[in-house]
């Protein structure tokens, strides 16, 4: 999904992915590269493309779609990358495309297994698969009171062939949350002895960013590395922040001055006249707003852009692709000028994190929604 018409410009810095990659793989063993979600917003095909070159042979995506449009992207290339389905199939519609494109579903219910065993005798062709276990994030997954049934299950669908074992961290980017953490790592674990007990050799993975960055104890054959590759630090904040050291993030974000005027002193700016000039402004009228996701609940936050290489205070309500700034200390903030809102050359850079914080989220989100601006790649 792109949102287009506006004067946004998302910069995506290939080359930050992939040196990000290539910091992960010093980390942990064989990385499997998220890129659901439009690679969080830094584009599925040119991501899978720059990180197949570092040697990446495995993705992860979100839907079966996804998986399609990858594998048709990969297969152009003459490449055969493994592409995992993290969501596995959903709807009646998903099963049949998982053969045509040769895709990876984790397979976390007995409902989506009964259905796959049905399309594979129909098909008359086996499907490889990863097994899906909840260990503790209460989403999606088998649980060990479903192994004597699993087993059973897999015994008599011989063409469902379980090459994977994966299951997902909730709190590891948490440091205060180890305990937790190896309580997920013990039932995996005891899922990973009961399948391989019965028989099965699978590639077990379990990690994610934080997990890979900060808990080596829990790394298996292969690790799963989503926001890290794209620079932000999952350990921000916390004790653990140097961990992270060394990610860049890949995306800047950057738009255009659209006017610039004085704002006398008790005039108020925007919708809801929410601010009032305690002394004569000037202020910058960016051409940026909620309809470009940058989003409303940034006004009052202490929110701020960058402008002509200074930090300029967001003031008012953000409104639908326009956001006031005071600039009255940047006397280089001219119309037609760029304003910068993630990002940007120096010490002022405004890191994903700051952002988030002012958003009152996450670096995920700050990525998958502006990341739904027109891209450049550079
Ligand atoms: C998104 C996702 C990841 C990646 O997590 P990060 O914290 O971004 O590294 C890994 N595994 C699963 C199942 C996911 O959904």
């Amino acid at each position: 999904m792109t949102i287009a018409f506006n004067k946004l410009e998302v910069r995506v810095r290939l080359a930050a992915i992939r040196a990000n990659y290539r910091l992960l793989c010093s980390r942990g063993s064989r990385i499997i590269g998220v890129i659901k979600a439009d690679a969080y917003g830094h584009g599925l095909t040119e991501v899978a493309s720059a990180l197949a070159k570092e040697g990446c042979d495995t993705f992860a995506v979100g839907t079966v779609e996804e998986g399609a449009v990858l594998r048709r992207h990969l297969a152009a290339k003459g490449l055969t990358s493994r592409i995992l389905v993290l969501l596995g199939p959903i709807e009646p519609d998903d099963y049949p495309p998982l053969w045509e494109h040769s895709l990876l579903p984790l397979i976390g219910s007995f409902r989506q297994l009964e259905a796959l065993a049905r399309q594979a005798a129909r098909l008359g062709k086996g499907l490889d698969i990863s097994l899906k276990f909840d260990t503790g994030m209460a989403r999606l997954g088998f649980g060990a009171e479903d192994l004597p049934r699993l087993l059973d299950r897999l015994r008599e669908a011989p063409l469902v062939r379980p090459v994977m074992i994966s299951s997902h961290l909730a709190t590891a980017d948490q440091p205060m949350s180890v305990d937790y953490l190896m309580t997920q790592a013990e039932r995996f674990s005891y899922a990973l002895t009961c399948l391989s007990a019965a028989g099965y050799t699978l590639e077990a993975n379990l990690a994610n960013s934080a997990g890979i960055l900060g808990h080596p104890s829990v790394h298996h054959q292969s690790q799963r590395a989503g926001i890290a590759l794209y620079g932000a630090n999952p350990f921000a904040g916390t004790a653990w922040e140097h961990l992270g050291r060394g990610l860049a993030p890949a995306m800047t974000v950057r738009t255009r001055i659209a006017s610039v005027h004085a704002l006398p002193k008790g005039g108020c700016i925007s919708y809801g006249c929410t601010y009032t000039a305690e002394r004569d402004m000037r202020v910058a009228i960016v051409a940026v707003g909620y309809a470009d996701a940058y989003s409303r609940s940034l006004a009052g936050k202490g929110a701020q852009m960058l402008i002509a290489g200074r930090r300029a205070p967001v003031i008012g309500r953000v409104c639908m692709q326009l956001t006031a700034c005071d600039v009255t200390e940047i006397p280089d903030a001219r119309p037609g000028e760029w304003a910068t809102l993630l990002g940007g050359e120096g010490p002022l850079a405004i890191s994903p994190e700051e952002l988030a914080s002012w958003w009152g989220s996450i670096s995920y989100e700050v990525f998958c929604l502006l990341g739904m601006n027109r891209r450049v790649y550079i």
